[in-house]
């Protein structure tokens, strides 16, 4: 196994992005280079907006962005049920509209700048572990009935011819979605950033930030960037610039695995090109990659473990799933820090005159990223107002370290609880 890097990493189209140096005065200074941060700067330079300077600590696609499981679809964290709770359909329709509009966008992108990422529009199938056709039928209404969202009723025989497992039972199909390999999607929006004005630099930590007459100064090892507006977008790997944005998210580890190339033995699995995930709370998500390998991801914790210990739990888990694939070879495990908020949303927005954030996507960040990145963007260049539909989900404390416990502790026993179903539904 390669354990110093990931499957992405080494299948990625590699570029520079130098390390910045001297005085600079811009419009935007982005800090982050994940998903976030790469789409308010693009969103920027599509609306004329060319003086805007990238920064990351390490470089694009470094952080959750360049490491996640590749699956584009709607909706964030926090499920569309507690939103429409939240905020009403009407408001609540907006958000989500928002997710499935960047979906939309990726799949634009993905064509208008030509970004060679193994996009593959084949859905994304809900699973069903449960026997009780419940999870599924109320998702399923209530996404139609508020959000206009239609996804399709699949049952047990049907899911069979598709994914080869004895652990399902009906699914929900999402036609909509897609997934994608996310660095080199990354890396394309960078490219297609500087293709129209911006700079994007690698190995350049912001070390700090303070205001600087009508605007900021953010200053990195060997540089000083005067900007009329700064966006944070710094995910799980906290940008260490402003105490109460750092301590409004949890970074949270997840964890994924690469399988050696399974060649014919993919038929044995799946049947379909689609990306899988199942409706337990602690879900496994997997999907085929180009080269016949099959992605494998799932588990959250507060620990950040090796990628020898990430292979041996993933590897149990998928064993659950396709016994026939007893034997496989892993080439890749890894993890990567997800940023979570405690109300489960991103929070966005102009936290101070000139000062935006763009952070606490959770689980669920590919998409809502992207639409992230346009309300920023649309705001800085147009003076939009419509990220003040996020003005509910601010920056609230995630009482650390208290709160990665109880997040550990909330996350046992939602899987004990999983569990206890699952067992009962077994004996009955
Ligand atoms: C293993 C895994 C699987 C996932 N699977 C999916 C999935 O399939 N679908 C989905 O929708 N979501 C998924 N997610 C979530 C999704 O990847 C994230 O929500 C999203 O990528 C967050 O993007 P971001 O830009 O906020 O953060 P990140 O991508 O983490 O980017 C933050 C960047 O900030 C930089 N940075 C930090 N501090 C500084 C500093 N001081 N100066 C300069 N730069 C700094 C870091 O180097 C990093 O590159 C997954 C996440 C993980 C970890």
């Amino acid at each position: 196994m390669h354990a110093d890097t990931t499957y992405y990493r080494d299948t990625a189209h590699s570029r520079v992005y130098p390390a910045v140096s001297g005085r600079h005065e811009v419009k935007v200074c982005v800090v982050g280079a994940g998903f976030a941060g790469l789409n308010a700067a693009l969103g920027l330079v599509e609306r004329g907006v060319r003086d805007v300077l990238v920064l990351d600590a390490q470089g694009p696609g470094f952080g959750a962005s360049g490491r996640n499981g590749g699956f584009v679809f709607a909706g964030f964290s926090r499920g569309e049920d507690r939103l429409l709770a939240d905020l009403g359909p009407s408001r609540a329709r907006a958000l989500y509209r928002g997710t499935t509009d960047a979906v939309a966008l990726i799949r634009k992108r993905v064509g208008q700048y030509a970004i060679d990422c193994d996009a593959l529009d084949a859905g994304v199938l809900w699973v069903n572990w449960f026997r009780d056709r419940k999870v599924l039928a109320s998702r399923q209404r209530l996404l139609a009935e508020h959000f206009d969202s239609h996804w399709q009723w699949l049952d047990a025989a049907q899911v069979q011819q598709r994914v080869h497992s004895a652990r399902y039972h009906d699914a929900l199909f999402e036609p909509a979605a897609l997934h994608l390999h996310p660095l080199n999607y990354a890396l394309g929006i960078a490219d297609a950033a500087i293709r129209q004005g911006a700079r994007v630099h690698g190995d350049s930590p912001a070390l700090a930030l303070a205001r600087h007459g009508s605007g900021w100064r953010v200053t990195t090892p060997d540089a000083q960037i005067d900007a009329e507006q700064v966006v944070l977008a710094c995910g799980g790997y906290l940008a260490g610039l402003l105490r109460r944005v750092d301590a409004a998210v949890l970074p949270i580890a997840t964890y994924v695995m690469v399988t050696a190339p399974l060649g014919s033995r993919m038929a044995d699995v799946l049947s379909t090109q689609a990306a899988v995930y199942d409706t337990r709370f602690a879900f496994d998500y997997y999907r085929p990659l180009l080269d016949t390998r099959l992605l494998w991801g799932g588990r959250i914790s507060v620990l950040d473990r090796s990628p020898q210990a990430v292979r041996r739990v993933l590897y149990r888990d998928l064993l659950k799933v396709f016994p026939q694939l007893d034997g496989i070879g892993v080439d890749y495990a890894w993890s990567g820090l997800m940023s979570y908020a405690r109300h489960e949303m991103p929070q966005i927005g102009e936290i101070e005159p000139g000062l935006w954030l763009a952070q606490a996507f959770g689980g669920h960040g590919v998409a809502p990223t992207t639409f992230a990145g346009e309300l920023v963007a649309a705001a800085i260049a147009e003076g939009d107002s419509r990220w003040r539909e996020l003005d509910d989900y601010g920056l609230v404390s995630a009482f650390k370290p208290v709160g990665f416990v109880g997040a550990q502790l909330g996350y046992a026993w939602l899987q004990f609880r999983d569990a206890c179903k699952d067992w009962c539904e077994r004996i009955v």
